[in-house]
């Protein structure tokens, strides 16, 4: 999916420095896009599309980006200095994602060749300041990235807003299904769909289970048999209670026969609503969203799309990304640790080692006991995400944290798990996160970043809380009185 995608470099100058001039900035443009490319540090192809010498020629190309489904933002840079005001009537109508990048073609002041043609054309250092104050005039929603083209960390930090703006792209058309409605009489799983669609896109509506059941029922033994084959290649078999593997199977192949004819990248369904189910989907909602479908347990649909979003934005890295819930702590002060897990469904993607797949009874939901995959977390600098509705706005809650190798083997836990410490230590991090509303359920990654997060609710406009190393519950704690009001106004 990634490489469905491309962004437009766009750069900035005027008629004042004669045709040589353009023509230079035009070569170098393209110098420097190839450059980019080759750098492989850019998860999509950036193109060169023009130099910008007038309000018509920012107006079209904007709304040939509007237009083009395969452009997923613009990327500026103004090599001489492009008066800001012709750009305006084109970025009223942006509607994609817009990143200023501030750079400069050469690295060094060159002592002899210096004199005021050199200036002329390369005076970035003003000309990015006339285009940055117009974005700031503006209250657009932009990113800037300041830095020298050529070095590794910017076009990284390039490529990591990239994904972000990917995220904006993929969460814009994402259709969710969700199986039953959400768990009886939880607050932080419910929220205004109607709200979110405008804001972030999403498309949330239900299936009837028993649509799901009849599914299951056309399912042959030999689509089993196949999905089966994939199960053992990709994990160890630690039961002899295959026929309860293989019902997951069914549910599995049945759950994605429906997503896939509805388009649908995420789903969710609830212990509570298995009307005609023998078992609650285990290994089947894990190893859907091992191959990049959001899931959301209860009928948590706002993590069912998170997970999706963000697996999306980390397409083709390998820390994982997962559906997370915290259960329960270590609080020894030598010690402190959250445990995540959930009763089945956590991500393999997230896995040390290969994982087991084991039966066990479910002491809830009133089925037949599941097949599932049970695993440790790797270890690693990761976040966690929450979405929650604050009423008339979405809050995202990112907070990070850092995996560890599980400190107990906890033989009896027949679940997946994940341990981690919390940023800035565990107590100090539950105090913002209850401060903030975040939920149990969380969507935890190893590849996405805070920034990218960051970035991701600055494009959809949205409120973006960050719970870091260096957090204070007091701090916290004005931001949202800072943020209820600004929200208030908006
Ligand atoms: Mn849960």
């Amino acid at each position: 999916m990634l490489k469905d995608y491309e962004f437009w470099f766009v750069v900035g100058s005027q008629f004042l420095y004669g045709p040589e001039v353009l023509e230079t900035v035009a070569k170098r443009a393209q110098e420097m896009t190839d450059f980019l490319n080759a750098s492989g540090n850019l998860p999509c192809k950036l193109v060169y599309k023009a130099t910008i010498k007038t309000n018509k020629e920012v107006t079209d190309l904007v709304k040939e980006a509007n237009y083009d489904s395969k452009c997923a933002g613009i990327i500026t840079w103004c090599h001489t200095f492009s008066p800001s005001k012709m750009w305006i009537n084109g970025f009223v109508d942006l509607q994609k994602p817009y990143c200023h990048f501030a750079t400069q073609y050469n690295r060094s002041i060159p002592n002899e060749e210096i004199d005021m043609d050199f200036m002329n054309l390369n005076q970035a250092a003003h000309g990015d300041r006339e285009h940055g104050f117009i974005g700031a005039r503006m209250r657009l929603q932009r990113k800037v990235i300041a830095g020298y083209w050529q070095d590794e960390e910017v076009q990284k930090r390039i490529g990591n807003w990239m994904r972000a703006a990917v995220g904006v792209m993929f969460s814009r058309s994402l259709k969710v299904m969700r199986f039953g409605d959400n768990m009886r009489e939880v607050a932080v799983t419910e929220g205004d769909k109607v709200e979110t669609q405008i804001k972030l896109g999403w498309q949330v509506n239900t299936w009837p289970v028993g649509k799901l059941v009849e599914t299951m029922d056309a399912v042959t033994e030999e689509e089993i048999d196949e999905l089966m084959d994939v199960y053992t290649s990709e994990y160890d078999l630690a039961t002899d209670d295959i026929e309860t593997v293989r019902y997951q199977a069914r549910e599995e192949i049945a759950m994605k026969k429906m997503l896939d004819a509805e388009d649908c990248r995420a789903f969710t369904n609830t212990f509570q609503d298995l009307y005609g189910m023998k078992q609650l989907p285990g290994i089947a909602s894990q190893h859907l969203m091992a191959s990049g479908y959001g899931y959301g347990a209860e009928g948590d649909w706002k993590a069912a799309a998170m997970t999706a979003v963000m697996k999306a934005m980390s397409e083709g890295q390998t820390g994982g990304t997962a559906f997370m819930e915290d259960y329960t702590y270590n609080l020894d002060p030598d010690a402190e640790y959250s445990l995540g897990a959930h009763m089945l469904e956590v991500c393999p993607s997230v896995a040390a080692d290969r994982p087991r797949i084991e039966v066990h009874p479910l002491g809830i939901g009133d089925r037949e006991a599941p097949a599932r995959l049970v695993f440790e977390g790797h270890p690693g600098k990761a976040i966690v995400v929450s979405l929650v509705d604050m009423g008339g706005r979405m809050r995202l809650i990112c907070q990070d944290i850092e995996a560890v190798k599980p400190i107990l083997p906890m033989p009896n836990l027949p679940v997946a798990r994940v341990m981690w410490k919390s940023m800035p230590n565990l107590t100090t991090g539950v105090e913002c996160w209850i401060a903030a509303g975040g939920a149990h359920h969380t969507v935890l990654s190893y590849d996405v970043s805070a920034e990218q997060m960051k970035d991701f609710a600055r494009m959809m406009d949205i409120e973006f809380i960050h719970i870091t190393k260096d957090s204070t519950p007091e701090a916290i704690e004005e931001q949202i009185f800072l943020n209820d009001l600004a929200w208030k106004l908006k």
